[in-house]
């Protein structure tokens, strides 16, 4: 039987315990909004700092050389791609998310010409990640978006198909689709498969050449830890990139950007999808904050994130049994990302009032409460003490105080 003591005795024997000391985090706090913004790590302060009064404030612009700043987008890069299954010269930090799908949509559509104009996404993912091709369609007339059933899109492949977006892990139920069988599918109807992998990137072990993904981008300040508004990433496979042209053909992507020449000419390789000037100081946090994962092998991420939502989910129904809580999403680890989600009429209030408590988790409209296992950092004990206060605040109705009831921007 799972006791207090257990998850504390699992905690000492897990092989990922000590890299939570790598994190500056809250005493006090139980930390699961991990999926939503990743803790500091003591490295992207140490960084930050050091980018900011020595390389900045000393070294002024020399520091585009001198400290390497130029170069940061691909550096960067070439420690996510270790994450995530990619060839170090097939990634690179920029943008944002959006901007990201922006670029790798457009141009796909553009690679397979005009007898494929169909651009594939399911109903009910991210916003960002609908409005974006919603945009694009209008800027692109040509463009035919197809918005999917969720499961749908298999079926909705045929020989007008140019890209097809899917999340790999979705924000709100937390499920994993088959990278590989649905990566197959797309490319055996002739589209791109562009992959959103900003819940799974840093939780799973994500292998995108493995299974054949073609184009990727995600997410830098969620479990990679970059913190508010880090760089994105993108991921164009080594077999398309001489083909794929970045329609923000900006001055970074350049071949020879210090030319300061009238006609664009696209950088070889992964180069060219950079648009403007590079954020360095976020950007030197998002570097600083991938060591948390130096010496981390993946397969262990996800066997800890599988383990930590096991027991939230056994924990809670035996806590909080009968207390109006449905579990969203999938129940197996297998079919897991790194969250756990669970719906109930008064989740927002019921939120409010863990986030007054020292536990913090997120909510997502219309019900749902959202917990994140970020294993570099999350524990055995965490997730018990975390059921206990749940328990309690359900126990207790404490949630019905008027504090609780006001929503705010950000939720
Ligand atoms: C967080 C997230 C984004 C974020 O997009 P930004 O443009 O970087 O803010 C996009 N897509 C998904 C699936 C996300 O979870």
């Amino acid at each position: 039987m799972t006791t207090r003591q257990t998850c504390l005795d699992q905690d000492v024997a897990d092989p990922l315990g000590e890299v939570r000391d790598r994190f500056s985090l809250p005493e006090e706090v139980i930390y699961l909004d991990g999926n939503s913004l990743g803790a500091l790590t003591h490295a992207a302060a140490a960084r930050v700092r050091e980018a900011t009064e020595q390389q900045w404030g000393r070294d002024l612009i020399s520091s585009w050389n001198r400290h390497g700043w130029i170069a940061l987008p691909q550096q960067t890069g070439r420690k996510i791609a270790r994450l995530i299954g990619a060839g170090a010269d097939e990634v690179t930090a920029a943008d944002s998310v959006s901007v990201n799908l922006f670029k790798l949509a457009a141009a796909a559509v553009r690679a397979r010409g005009s007898e494929r104009r169909a651009v594939i996404i399911e109903r009910g993912d991210f916003p960002t990640d609908l409005y974006i091709l919603q945009g694009l369609a209008e800027a692109m007339p040509e463009i035919d978006l197809r918005v999917v059933e969720p499961g749908g899109v298999e079926a909705a492949l045929d020989n007008r198909a140019a890209v097809v977006l899917l999340s790999h892990v979705h924000y709100r139920s937390g499920a994993v689709r088959d990278m590989a069988a649905l990566s197959a599918a797309v490319q055996a109807a002739g589209a791109f498969s562009l992959w959103d992998l900003s819940h799974s990137a840093g939780v799973l072990d994500v292998d995108l050449n493995r299974d054949g993904a073609d184009l990727a981008a995600g997410c830098g300040y969620k479990y990679l830890n970059g913190g508010p508004g880090a760089p994105a990433y993108l991921f164009v496979a080594k077999r398309h990139q001489a083909a794929l042209r970045n329609p923000l053909s900006g001055w970074m992507g350049h071949a020879r950007p210090f030319d300061f020449i009238d006609d664009y000419e696209p950088a070889a390789g992964i180069g060219r999808w950079l648009c403007g000037t590079p954020p360095i100081l976020s950007l030197t946090a998002l570097d600083a904050a991938l060591d948390a994962f130096d010496g981390v092998d993946m397969a262990q991420t996800r066997i800890k994130a599988g383990a930590l939502g096991d027991l939230f989910i056994e924990r809670v129904e035996a806590r909080c049994a009968a207390q109006g809580l449905t579990l969203v999403g999938p129940r197996a680890a297998a079919m897991r990302g790194g969250q756990v989600s669970f719906a109930h009429p008064d989740g927002w209030a019921i939120m409010q009032n863990l986030i007054a408590r020292g536990v913090i988790g997120d909510f997502r409209r219309p019900d749902v409460i959202r917990f994140g296992f970020a294993p570099l950092y999350v524990r055995h004990v965490d997730v018990w003490d975390a059921v206990e206060v749940l328990g309690d605040i359900l126990d207790s109705e404490s949630w019905r105080d008027e504090r609780f009831q006001a929503v705010s921007a950000v939720t």
